[in-house]
């Protein structure tokens, strides 16, 4: 009998705070511990948004994989690594040293508390749909039916 199916999915990297070269390249070595055939977009500089005044800039990325985890266990687990980086959360959007967030699982739509997927805000970031096209352009939202690089080109 075969195992459970892979499924692809894309993960958002993200670190403005301390050394985020480093709590990126952990990340990704975490990361690549439960997803099969990881790659890993480039990294891209960009102004902090939402977050306060003057918050340092962000260091972000875009890792594809695929992986047999739930989509639950797999937030999890990106919770677990930003654990790891001393993640903490003392107001919204307050500069972090590791954000992970699950941007599209396959084609699956998942509306529930602490869990939206795709997520809910990719569309309009740039600094996800950026590195995103490099890896992954051609991956349709299922919600929109549009491509990462149609997504990426209405928002630039
Ligand atoms: P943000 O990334 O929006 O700045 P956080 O990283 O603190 O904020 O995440 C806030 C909450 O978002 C998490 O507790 C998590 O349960 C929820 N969440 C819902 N959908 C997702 C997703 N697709 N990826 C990551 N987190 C998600
Ligand atoms: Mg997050």
């Amino acid at each position: 009998m075969g195992g459970v199916a892979r499924v692809p999915v894309a993960i958002a990297l993200g670190s403005n705070l301390g050394d985020r070269d480093d709590y990126l390249d952990e990340a990704e070595e975490r990361l690549a511990g439960f997803l099969n055939g990881a790659v890993a977009s480039g990294r891209y500089e960009t102004d902090a948004v939402g977050g306060p005044a003057q918050s340092p800039t962000y260091l972000n990325e875009v890792v594809v994989g695929s992986t047999q985890l739930s989509p639950r266990s797999l937030l999890e687990a990106l919770q677990t690594i930003e654990r790891g980086a001393g993640r903490e959360r003392p107001f919204p959007n307050a500069p972090r040293t590791l954000d992970l967030d699950l941007i599209l699982y396959g084609d699956f739509v998942i509306d529930e508390p602490g869990l939206q997927v795709p997520h809910p805000r990719f569309r309009d970031r740039l600094f996800v749909l950026a590195p995103l096209s490099e890896v992954a352009g051609d991956w349709v939202d299922p919600v929109s039916g549009l491509t990462v690089e149609q997504l990426r080109d209405r928002c630039a």
